[in-house]
């Protein structure tokens, strides 16, 4: 309701109704742009340090974007949201997937790749859709995909709505060699009790706890116990926005394994991730 006698409302209003007609300006483009292929997937490196600090490749995160006509190369943060609240993650998500699976049979046929695992970010709403496991084992059966090299991520928002629903769908992708990263480990609501409930491989600390690791008592107290805990349950541990060596080598004492991060390479195109992926090796 406009309050006319008061300009200030009416500025907020006008505000609001920019806002407004903005959001339905993107969510329109986005639908527009996922059925005429205006998505694209970035991967970027997750390493291990093998004997001799020798770098070696155990696969990647594909990271989606929005290649916009006329903005350019959008960021997920700017849209994710809107397609998580307006339903259109459900496009996205299958287009995710289906895009993750025709890559890792591609890679299936060359050496070079044919080991690395592919981890593809869920969204709670997208995991939680009644038909998410046949989707994922139909997309896996039609693309010639080898399951056993996809991982999917999950946050912890996923466990405060239906535990014993998500154990399940984890439990039926499992059964077919799906694997599991809990994602941003540590910011959400995690219980340590649906933890170990949960078919898991892995837990992935958050960049937040990562960023300061050199300088913050705190953070490298949380990155330690991210580290225990995994270990304890026998999960693997992987670290995201590892930036600088001083944090890489803070990790591996901690017991972490794997990296992720710009210190080793940002999001690639395919093209260049697998240039990249070929100079290690070389
Ligand atoms: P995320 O899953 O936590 O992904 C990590 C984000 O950190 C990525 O941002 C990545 O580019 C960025 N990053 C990686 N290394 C570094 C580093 O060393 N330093 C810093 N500062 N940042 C780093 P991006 O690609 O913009 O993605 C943002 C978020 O969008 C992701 O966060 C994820 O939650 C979401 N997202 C991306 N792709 C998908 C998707 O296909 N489906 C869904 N549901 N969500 C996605
Ligand atoms: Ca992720
Ligand atoms: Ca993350
Ligand atoms: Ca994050």
């Amino acid at each position: 309701a406009k309050h006319n006698s008061r300009g200030s409302l009416h500025f907020f209003d006008s505000q609001l109704e920019q806002a407004v007609s903005e959001r339905m300006r993107i969510e329109r483009e986005l639908r527009a742009g996922i059925a005429a292929g205006q998505l694209r997937l970035h991967y970027q490196p997750q390493v291990t340090m093998q004997e001799g600090r020798h770098l070696a490749v155990v696969g990647a995160e594909a990271l989606v974007r929005w290649q916009h006509p006329r903005q350019g190369l959008i960021a997920p943060g700017r849209f994710i949201a809107l397609a998580e609240e307006t339903g259109l993650i459900a496009a996205l998500g299958r287009w995710v997937l289906q895009t993750a699976c025709k890559q890792l049979a591609v890679w299936k046929g060359r050496p070079a790749f044919a080991d690395l695992v592919l981890a593809v970010n869920v969204s709670a709403a997208q995991f939680l859709e009644p038909g998410f496991t046949q989707q994922v084992l139909e997309l896996l059966a039609s693309t010639c995909a080898p399951p056993g090299r996809l991982k999917l991520e999950l946050t912890e928002s996923l466990l405060v709505q239906n535990a014993e629903a998500v154990i399940a769908t984890m439990s039926a992708l499992q059964a077919h060699g799906v694997q599991f990263s809990l994602d941003d480990f540590g910011t959400g609501y995690s219980s340590l009790a649906y933890l170990k409930r949960l078919p898991l491989q892995q837990l992935k600390i958050d960049q937040g706890f990562v960023r300061d690791l050199e300088t913050d008592g705190n953070d490298a107290t949380i990155a330690r116990s991210i580290a225990a805990l995994a270990r304890g349950l026998g999960l693997t541990v992987i670290a995201e926005g590892v930036e600088t060596a001083g944090q890489r080598d803070l990790l591996a004492a901690m017991g972490c394994t794997t990296y992720q991060g710009y210190y080793y390479s940002r999001p690639l195109a395919l093209q260049d991730f697998e240039a990249w992926c070929l100079r290690q090796a070389g």
